[in-house]
């Protein structure tokens, strides 16, 4: 029996030493994309994927982990429990499964939820020689979101104009101002880029690789740090109009929440790479969601987000409070504990066996 929190590391380092020997051992063919950068060991950084089945497969289902870095600690102990629990031995015949580890590699091996560039990488999938999407409430609030110091005065205070700034727009609108994104502050919270970054490029080549070939495609990207403690729920960025959203809820059923209609945990965000999806796999049929495990509440990971991003902003890791900030981020992204690992196991396999039926 698969002892599913062992599926879980404590480095990013580890993680990917498990991950490569769960897929070997497995059947899996691997493939290597090196980043350029090197972790806090002096480790490599890459992102690697794990194939099983066919190269010509016409269906495939996909899992990613780590688009936002740190979050890579749940999605690649869920990809590891996946591969050790025999997923694969479920497929249908004639189908492939992909996992895709460490989308952005340098965000996990650092705990950052965003990249080497400060850019969230969920938020870089957008065409850079458009005007970009403008966020009115992060301008009106960047000076309390990227917070000056950690000192408590600091914090209560920002915290105070946060909150007013919810009690009169509404909290949807506070949330959408701290965690849409926004491409005017390269060195602010929820940076979304300038351009596209490696992580962009490489999952391009990725998707190009292992899914353009095929004719039906099941991609969840593993997610965490919005809703309740465990829960995990089924993120579509398509209109609730749209074939792809149609496609989704002939999988899932009502569970399928998209951010383009209310009830979603997440805002309505630009440039994700499910939108990127939809577009690259235009015409074939293609469920692509995210599956967001909650942690701790939204206050907490909002500030995990300030902290974090205050750190880098003054030396990062060379900074004499970067152990304590690093904690504090993955602590609001990552739930160090047996009975949360065992839960979103449980909630990952069901939605995967379920999107197994995206194959036929
Ligand atoms: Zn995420």
């Amino acid at each position: 029996m698969t002892k599913i929190p062992a599926c879980f590391s404590e480095t990013y380092a580890e993680a990917r030493a498990k991950f490569l020997s769960a897929a070997k051992a497995a059947g899996a063919t691997l493939e290597t994309h090196e980043h350029p950068a090197k972790g806090p060991g002096g480790e490599t950084l890459a992102t690697d994927v794990a194939r099983i089945g066919p190269a010509d497969a016409k269906s495939v289902i996909a899992l990613g982990a780590g688009t936002h870095g740190v979050e890579g600690y749940c999605g690649s102990g869920l990809q590891i429990a996946l591969l050790e629990t025999g997923f694969a031995d479920r497929l249908p015949e004639g189908s492939a499964l992909v996992l895709i580890h460490a989308i952005n590699p340098f965000g996990f091996a650092w705990s950052r939820r965003v990249n080497e560039d400060n850019v969230d990488l969920n938020r870089n999938f957008i065409d850079h020689d458009a005007p970009y999407p403008e966020n009115p409430g992060y301008e009106e609030l960047k000076d309390v979101i990227n917070l000056p110091d950690l000192e408590p005065g600091t914090i209560k205070q920002a915290q105070e104009k946060l909150l007013a700034y919810a009690e009169k727009n509404g909290f949807p609108a506070l949330q959408y101002a701290m965690s849409a994104g926004q491409y005017a502050h390269p060195g602010g919270v929820q940076f979304g880029g300038n351009g596209p970054t490696w992580s962009h490029l490489t999952l391009k080549d990725i998707v190009r690789k292992h899914f353009a070939p095929a004719e039906r495609i099941v991609f969840i990207d593993l997610h965490t740090g919005l809703g309740p403690r465990g829960h995990g729920e089924i993120i579509s960025t398509a209109a609730p109009d749209s074939p792809t959203y149609k496609r989704m809820t002939d999988l899932w059923g009502n569970e399928v929440l998209s951010t383009k209609a209310e009830g979603s945990v997440s805002s309505n965000v630009a440039g994700s790479i499910t939108d990127f999806l939809a577009e690259e796999l235009d015409g074939k049929a293609l469920a692509a969601c995210g599956l967001e495990f909650g942690t701790l509440p939204i206050t907490e990971v909002s500030f995990a987000l300030q902290a974090d991003n205050w750190l880098w902003q003054n030396g990062g890791a060379e900074n004499p409070r970067a152990q304590e900030v690093g904690a504090i981020i993955r602590g609001a992204f990552y739930i160090d504990e047996d009975d949360w690992k065992e839960e979103v196991f449980k909630r990952a396999e069901e939605v995967a066996v379920k999107g197994l039926k995206g194959l036929e």
